[in-house]
Formats: structure tokens, C-alpha cells, sequence
């Protein structure tokens, strides 16, 4: 028989004193490397809404839907699905709230007993267009997009008067005032194709 290297006896002595390098799980909770890529979690105060998640992701695990009857006034509801995600990252990479609208966690423990628990969902407030009633944006992403281009904002305005709603300081009573043959569409907060029309279309 080969005796051992010496190398290789003292790393079984330094073995047995140290006992297994493998967790103690379940005895003792499990606490994964920082660089782990577990569960992916929205938070709903920085996410902005825009979608560009579930643009990336290559499994379909995120999904949307625009509930525009909602008892609370209209909402877009984005939904992660625990049992589709490959934990890829994609999500994170691409979000535009400086990636923390979603956020890969260290949360390993996945398992559940009733298939309702595999999706967690966000809500966001939807602006809809103030003349058909279309979607727009939601109303962060619009904020979002006038502090990035600043002043240009101006240029548009959509992103200047839901600025000036949020800010709370457009006066609703010009609307009224306003009654002039379709001018008054002008100040209201308008997607692209009533923008166009009610541009170019004198009534
Ligand atoms: S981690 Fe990858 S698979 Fe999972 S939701 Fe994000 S992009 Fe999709
Ligand atoms: S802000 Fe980030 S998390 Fe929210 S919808 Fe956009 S990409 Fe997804």
C-alpha cells in the first residue's frame, strides 16, 4: 500500500478537527453565499412600471395585466411566477429604476403545497388617456422620464401636465372655461394619437 503525502495527511487531520465543511441543514438554517441568485422581488415604491422586465425575460416568468376598472382607480398588475424563473438575472440587469425594481434575493426555499403561492405581484397606478380612455404609461414611469430628460419635458405636453396634476397645481376649472371647439383637449393629458389629433383637427 502507498503511504500518504504528507500534504494530504495533515489535510485529513485538519478535516477531522474541523468537521464537515457541509451546512448543518436542517438542523440549522442554511445561509447562502451573498452572491447567491434566489427568488427575484419587486418593491413597489421603486419599480416605475415599465416593463422592460418582462421585455428581457427569456422564460416568460413575468407577466402584466391592465385592470382598468379597478375599484381604486386603474392599476397595472405585475406578477412574477416563482415556478417558470431560471433565476437568470435578466430582470435586474435591465431595470430601469437602477436596478432595484426587481431584485434578485438570497430566498431559497421555494417549495410550496399550493400552486397560488408560486407567483407574488405587484400594483402600479396606470395613467389613462383623458380623451379615449387608452392606456398611456403608468404614472411613475411617466415622472420617470421627465426627470431623466429635465427641461426637454416641456416639449411634451403629456409628461407636463401629469407633472403638474402630481404636483397638484393644474387648475381642473380651465377645462370648463375652455369650452371652444376642442381647445381644451389640448391641456388634458392625452396619448399620442389624440395628442395628434386634436392637434392637427380643429373642430
Ligand atoms: S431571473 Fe430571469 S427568468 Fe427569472 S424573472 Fe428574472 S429574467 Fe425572468
Ligand atoms: S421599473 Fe424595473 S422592475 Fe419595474 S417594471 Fe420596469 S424593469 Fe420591471
Amino acid at each position: 500500500m502507498r503511504l500518504p503525502k504528507i500534504r494530504e495527511l495533515i489535510e485529513a487531520i485538519r478535516a477531522l478537527i474541523k468537521g464537515p465543511y457541509t451546512s448543518k441543514f436542517p438542523r440549522e438554517a442554511h445561509k447562502p453565499h451573498p452572491n447567491f441568485r434566489g427568488q427575484p422581488k419587486y418593491n413597489e415604491e421603486k419599480c416605475v412600471g415599465c416593463l422592460a422586465c418582462e421585455e428581457v425575460c427569456p422564460v416568460g416568468a413575468i407577466g402584466h395585466q391592465d385592470l382598468i376598472g379597478d375599484k381604486d382607480g386603474p392599476k397595472r398588475r405585475i406578477e412574477h411566477y416563482t415556478d417558470t424563473c431560471i433565476f437568470c438575472g435578466q430582470c435586474e440587469a435591465a431595470c430601469i429604476a437602477g436596478h432595484e425594481g426587481i431584485k434578485l434575493s438570497n430566498d431559497w426555499e421555494l417549495s410550496f403545497f399550493d400552486r397560488k403561492q408560486s407567483s407574488e405581484h405587484i400594483h402600479k397606478d396606470l395613467q389613462l388617456c383623458e380623451l379615449c380612455g387608452s392606456v398611456i404609461a403608468c404614472k411613475d414611469h411617466l415622472k420617470w422620464i421627465a426627470e431623466k430628460i429635465g427641461e426637454l419635458a416641456y416639449s411634451s405636453p403629456t409628461l407636463y401636465f401629469s407633472r403638474l396634476k402630481e404636483l397638484g397645481i393644474v387648475d381642473e376649472n380651465i377645462l370648463s372655461v375652455m369650452k371652444d371647439y376642442g381647445r381644451s383637449d389640448r391641456v388634458k393629458i392625452l396619448c399620442a394619437r389624440c395628442r395628434r389629433e386634436t392637434t392637427f383637427t380643429t373642430k
